[in-house]
């Protein structure tokens, strides 16, 4: 589905990450975990063609993205959702969630309404569509956010850190619809420290730490009998 070689990436002469090679395929559920610092969310950002990379190549569904790519359209396919959601505070929930295909998708706005409370009803908001994000919790803001990504129809989902600027009572029902749409069957990428969500969903996990890719396994396996010492360094600290 998505595919890196050799990625690099530096601001100025600071590196952020050097030859990250790393894959996922059609249906896969991959957790990064790893320091702060470690360029977890400039990875991802890179994935999405947000922030370009400084060399090396992705690969999106067999496809090099070179700078005659059709952003927009990538864009598109791939969904991402952001720690602090990132809605715009003067749109309510059904606006916020139809913008995407409204403006993007260029879709009849009846249709996109349409969409929209289905996705918002799916996260389990149909009795939020009016409010605007003041009038949210934490939990449902980002269950907005989740909506509003859904209703893209992409192909592959970035999470970064989606629950780490929550209220401990309302991470699991963020997490909770980020299982069903595991199990939904869409293509996952998710930057969390949540090690349950990671050890119950992911087929993967990946550790990143210091611009590198220092550990990647079974995520029963990594969590329980980690193989480096930076891993068992970083588990300590997180658990
Ligand atoms: P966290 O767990 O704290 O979210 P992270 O693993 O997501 O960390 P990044 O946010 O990707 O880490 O940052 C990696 C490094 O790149 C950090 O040292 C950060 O200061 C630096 N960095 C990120 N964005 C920029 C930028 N736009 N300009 C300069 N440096 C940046
Ligand atoms: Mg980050």
């Amino acid at each position: 589905m998505i595919k890196t070689v050799n990625l690099t990436k530096r601001f100025g002469s600071v590196p952020v990450f050097e030859n990250i090679n790393f894959e996922v395929q059609k249906g896969e559920k991959v957790v990064i975990v790893g320091p702060s610092g470690a360029g977890k969310s400039t990875f991802l950002r890179c994935l999405n063609a947000l922030e370009l990379p400084t060399s090396g190549e992705i690969y999106y569904e067999g496809r090099l993205i070179t700078p005659k790519t059709n952003l927009n359209k990538l864009r598109e396919e791939i969904g991402m959702v952001f720690q602090h959601f990132n809605l715009f505070p003067h749109l309510t929930a059904l606006q916020n969630v139809m913008l995407g295909p409204v403006v993007v998708k260029k879709m009849d706005k009846n249709l996109a309404r349409d969409i929209a409370v289905n996705y918002l009803k799916k996260v389990g908001l149909g009795h939020r569509l009016n409010h605007y994000p003041k009038e949210l919790s934490g939990g449902e803001k980002q269950r907005v956010a989740i909506a509003r990504a859904l209703a893209m129809e992409p192909k592959l989902m970035l999470f970064d850190e989606p629950t780490s600027a929550l209220d401990i009572e309302m991470i699991q029902e963020v997490l909770d619809v980020m299982k069903e749409i595991a199990e939904n069957g869409m293509t996952m990428v998710v930057v969390t420290h949540e090690i349950s969500f990671a050890k119950e969903v992911a087929d993967r996990v990946i550790f990143m730490a210091d611009g590198r890719i220092v550990e990647e396994g079974n995520p029963l396996e990594f969590f329980e009998s980690p193989q480096t010492d930076r891993a068992r360094k970083f588990l300590r600290s997180v658990l």
